[in-house]
């Protein structure tokens, strides 16, 4: 099964090519505010289909990894490892996926601000 999600104004698309094992929610100082429901994926599982130009991109702390989020309506709808040589771990905001999609997949929860281990 593909999900394919888009931001609210559908500028920024993707398409995940695998069906994730769970989807995972993280309370670190970033996902908390987003909301984010993450599924991780290899680069090759995912296809972002965007123009650059109408993404916005966020990093911060030691800048391993890029939040990208939409310019023209502000969602987050994945991030991505700032170096594709270091790693090529990524994830998609299955937030952007229709409700319809996900509601079967396990919700997962992460201690990304303390721990880094599954708090589940
Ligand atoms: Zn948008």
């Amino acid at each position: 099964m593909v999900l394919k999600g888009s931001c609210h104004c559908k500028k920024i698309q993707f398409e995940l090519k695998i069906t994730p094992a769970h989807l995972t929610e993280c309370n670190c100082s970033i996902c908390y505010r987003i909301g984010a429901r993450w599924a991780h994926a290899d680069n090759s599982e995912v296809n972002i289909i965007c123009d650059d130009s109408d993404l916005i991109n966020y990093s911060w702390g030691d800048k391993l990894i890029i939040f990208c989020s939409c310019k023209h309506c502000g969602c987050t709808t994945h991030w991505k490892s700032m170096d594709a040589q270091e790693s090529t771990r990524m994830a998609v905001n299955t937030r952007m996926v229709e409700q319809s999609f996900t509601k079967n997949i396990n919700v997962r929860h992460f201690d990304g601000a303390d721990s880094f281990v599954f708090i589940d």
